[in-house]
């Protein structure tokens, strides 16, 4: 057994365990336990400072799991599946969920309905999805994801990748993964030795808060940037988490250190059992206002909702564009105003490209940072 299955074996798991770490009665972590599983690896566990820090938050069951609005599927991802464990929404590329389990369960989890449990993300499924993508010459961009993918052992996981590289359409492979946030110490070297040979292979991480970015995190991130695998960083906005201006910001700094693009971030999705987590959707546009232009672009993501009834990942950017016309009217990042002339435009203006935008007036409507 290789260290990190014998990490993830002391992991926090029975309830009793869970409940004498955090001092919560032990009925509601039973009963919370049985709506969707409970698993914190005791390297997460360890980075947890308080009760009800953003870690904690993310990773403690609460008994406000078990109210509020919310739907088991929001996405309608099972209306979208052609066979089981594989959903194909978008044209050219598909979710593949090839493992049902992760090293810790996420509270606020979109697959709360199925990851944990093995009867509903089987492994007899993976011939059936790599067959229907095979029949399909239209994939080209195949998601692993689940549960979580690193989740299996190299082994099992070189099978499925090998199976896919041998089909000609496939242009590339995604691994969707949290490992390297809550057991970065299953990134080995065999295992980045073995992901290399499917390039190209991208890999998406998934942190949502600066201290998940500990030293051990960014030396696993290290080993996949230097396989050769561009990392993009997908982040969950959550309440008491990172709804946050200044903690987003601290974030996707550390990722940019740690050669991790941020990729996306994501409205919370109308689960059930997980409003505790929902914040309103502008508080989404108050960080995206507060990322662009205040720091790297490198390191500002696209802020989406994955549209419930399965539309898809639709972007929401703040409004810098105020008016269309044959002059487009802008505003920039600290909310001053800017005239962009179009081509074609009618009226003769001296040499309008050559003149630097001019500055028309503030923009009274900003909120400043
Ligand atoms: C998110 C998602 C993808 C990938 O979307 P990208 O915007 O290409 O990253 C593909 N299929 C499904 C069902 C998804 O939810
Ligand atoms: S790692 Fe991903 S799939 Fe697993 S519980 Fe967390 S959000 Fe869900």
């Amino acid at each position: 057994m290789e260290s990190w299955q014998q990490m993830l074996k002391q992991s926090l798991m029975k309830p009793e365990d869970i409940a004498a770490r955090f001092g919560l009665p032990l009925e509601d972590v039973q009963r919370l336990n049985e709506v969707f599983k409970t698993r914190i690896t005791s390297y997460y566990a360890g980075l947890i400072r308080e009760k009800g820090d953003p870690l904690y938050r993310q990773m403690v069951p609460d008994t406000a799991e078990l109210e509020g609005a919310g739907e088991p599927d929001p996405l309608s991802e099972e209306h979208d599946s052609p066979v089981p464990g594989l959903v194909h929404r978008y044209p050219d590329r598909v979710l593949f969920l090839v493992s049902p389990i992760c090293a810790s369960y996420c509270r606020f989890c979109t697959r709360k309905r199925k990851v944990g449990d093995v009867s509903k993300i089987h492994p007899v499924h993976i011939a059936a999805g790599i067959d229907y993508i095979r029949r399909h010459t239209e994939i080209r961009d195949v998601i692993l994801s689940g549960g979580d993918p690193l989740m299996l052992g190299d082994r099992r996981l070189e099978s499925i990748l090998k199976r896919l590289r041998a089909i000609p359409h496939v242009e590339m492979l995604r691994i969707g993964t949290r490992i390297p946030c809550v057991l970065p110490q299953r990134i080995t070297p065999e295992l980045t030795a073995m992901l290399r040979k499917y390039h190209p292979l991208y890999m998406n991480v998934h942190f949502n808060h600066p201290d998940e970015l500990t030293e051990e995190a960014v030396k696993a991130l290290g080993l996949l940037a230097d396989a050769g695998i561009p990392l993009g960083n997908q982040t969950v906005l959550l309440k008491g988490v990172n709804d946050d201006p200044e903690v987003m910001k601290k974030l996707v700094r550390k990722l940019l250190q740690a050669r991790v693009r941020p990729y996306y971030i994501y409205q919370a999705d109308y689960v059930k059992g997980t409003e505790h987590f929902r914040t309103r959707v502008e508080k989404g546009l108050e960080i995206m206002e507060a990322l662009r232009g205040w720091t790297s672009g490198l390191s500002i993501p696209q802020f989406v909702i994955d549209a419930p009834g399965g539309g898809g990942k639709i972007p929401l950017l703040p409004n810098y564009v105020l008016s269309f016309g044959d002059d487009v009217i802008l505003r920039n990042y600290e909310g001053k105003i800017f005239v962009y002339p179009q081509v074609g435009k009618k009226e003769k203006r001296e040499t309008p490209r050559r003149r630097k935008p001019e500055r028309v007036a503030e923009c009274p409507m900003l909120h400043s940072h």
